[in-house]
């Protein structure tokens, strides 16, 4: 599908390693079962993400935002996703860092927008048909195009006789130069198809001697005498997907090119122009029920990073219809606000901070650590002996969670190299020493500052 061509691999690899977490683990009366849809510990701060969850979905959270504060690794990230989970199952999750606005290339508005976009879903339901039959009458209506410039045709008529009554369909001009090159007169059998209510194609059967398998989408023999068939598709795509989409040129038949038709061809730049038109057809499409809005959720980790333009856009973009649960996240204190020189909690403005839940999430004691890397080994099919597993353990207590899961890989690598399926302490030892976790690099750049160029 074309849909999938345009998605990022940055954001999927980014969420890769949460895709244990399936949920907030939390039983009937809110309370966090301490070992539950692939979430570890973190009580306090699950509990009060579903509090958020239940506001989202008796929709009381309009113009508000979540702040997740603690220090890294302290499952952030984790259960921004978990949240976008207990919404339902295509519920799109944006993550991006707050430094990704900084480019030399495109504004930090721009950057935002397109971030937002991709956290907003639309669960589209197209409905395609297609009738056979044969031509007992072609009109054509006309109107003056111009003064002086003569009649165009404006519409066309056809009346198809099938077997089972005769079906008038009204046809538009494009559709109609299609039926000229396809030299349709009356008297030929011909198929229509149409995709919610718009006619898409139309051609003689005979060209194909076969009739159109909806389930297949394409022409394959068929026995005869089905006149009408209907499919209903649903689709899960983002605004942003509609934006690349319809910036390119399209030549498919789905709604996605649909759209792409309504448009100008040959745009290679998605401008603020072409998201109003998108926002103004999804509009419609929302108020004649072919598309419902699924709002997702979009997380901004290290928010701090970011600066008052973007803080503003932030405060504006909250407040529009169409916009994603914001969850924004960081591990600051007090600091400035960048591009102003005011002091603020995590460097936010006070005027955002006053639109927060912030939720506060707490380091993992060694016991949870362990729960989670053992977590991750088995969503990675990594075996581990006891003894590896408690040490990686105490190797994330002393740098950070982040590390000890980053070394499972390596060293199940290592532990195949040498022809064992499981991991053994030893094993997480010798990655460990090949490499290093930040703290122990900056420690190392400390002692050793005089041997680097600074
Ligand atoms: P932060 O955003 O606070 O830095 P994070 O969510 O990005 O934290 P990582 O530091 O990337 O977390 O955590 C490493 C791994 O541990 C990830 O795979 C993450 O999903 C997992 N993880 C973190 N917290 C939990 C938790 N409470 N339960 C289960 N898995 C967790």
């Amino acid at each position: 599908m074309k849909i999938e061509e345009v998605k990022s691999t940055t954001k999927t690899q980014r969420i890769a390693s949460h895709s244990h977490v399936k949920g907030l683990g939390l039983n009937e009366e809110g309370t966090a079962v301490a070992v539950a849809s692939g979430m570890v510990g973190q009580e306090n701060a699950r509990e009060a993400a579903g509090v958020v969850v239940e506001l989202i979905k008796t929709k009381k959270m309009a113009g508000r935002a979540v702040l997740l504060a603690g220090p890294p690794g302290t499952g952030k990230t984790a259960i921004s996703l978990a949240i976008s989970s207990e919404l339902g199952p295509k519920v799109p999750f944006c993550p991006m860092v707050g430094s990704e606005v900084y480019s030399t290339e495109v504004k930090k508005t721009e950057i935002l927008m397109e971030n937002f976009r991709r956290a907003i879903g639309l669960k589209i339901k197209e409905t395609k048909e297609v009738w056979e039959g044969e031509v007992t009458e072609l009109k054509t209506e006309e109107r003056e195009e111009a003064q002086g410039y003569g009649k165009i045709v404006s519409s066309v008529i056809v009346t198809l006789k099938t077997s089972k009554g005769t079906k008038q369909l009204k046809l538009d001009p494009s559709i109609y130069e299609n039926m000229q090159r396809e030299k349709v007169s009356v008297g030929d059998v011909i198929y229509i198809e149409a995709s919610s209510g718009n006619v898409k194609r139309v051609g003689r059967c005979d060209a194909y001697a076969s009739e159109y398998d909806l389930e297949a989408e394409e022409y394959v023999p068929l026995p005869k005498g089905d006149v009408h068939k209907k499919k209903e598709i649903v689709q899960d795509i983002t605004l942003h997907d509609l934006d690349v989409a319809n910036a390119r040129p399209q030549h498919g038949q789905d709604f996605v090119s649909l759209m792409g038709q309504i448009m100008k061809p040959k745009k290679t730049e998605i401008t603020e122009k072409l998201r109003q038109q998108i926002n103004q057809i999804v509009n419609k499409y929302i108020d004649q029920g072919i598309a419902e809005l699924v709002p997702g959720v979009l997380f901004i980790d290290e928010v701090h990073m970011l600066d008052i333009e973007c803080f503003t856009y932030l405060n504006r973009a909250l407040e529009s219809t169409l916009a994603p649960i914001v969850i924004l996240a960081t591990n600051r204190g007090m600091c400035t606000i960048r591009g102003t020189d005011i002091v603020s909690p995590h460097g936010i403005p006070i005027d955002l901070l006053d639109r927060l839940l912030i939720i506060k999430t707490v380091p993992y004691g060694l016991e949870d650590l362990i729960k989670i890397l053992a977590i991750r080994a088995s969503t990675e099919s990594i075996k581990l002996s006891t003894e590896a597993l408690s040490f990686l353990g105490q190797v994330g207590s002393s740098s950070s969670l982040r590390y000890a899961v980053q070394l499972l890989t390596p060293a199940s690598v290592l532990a195949q190299t040498e022809g064992r399926t499981e991991i053994t302490k030893e094993d997480i030892e010798v990655i460990n020493k090949l490499f290093l976790d930040a703290k122990s690099s900056a420690k190392l750049l400390n002692e050793q500052a005089e041997k680097y160029i600074s």
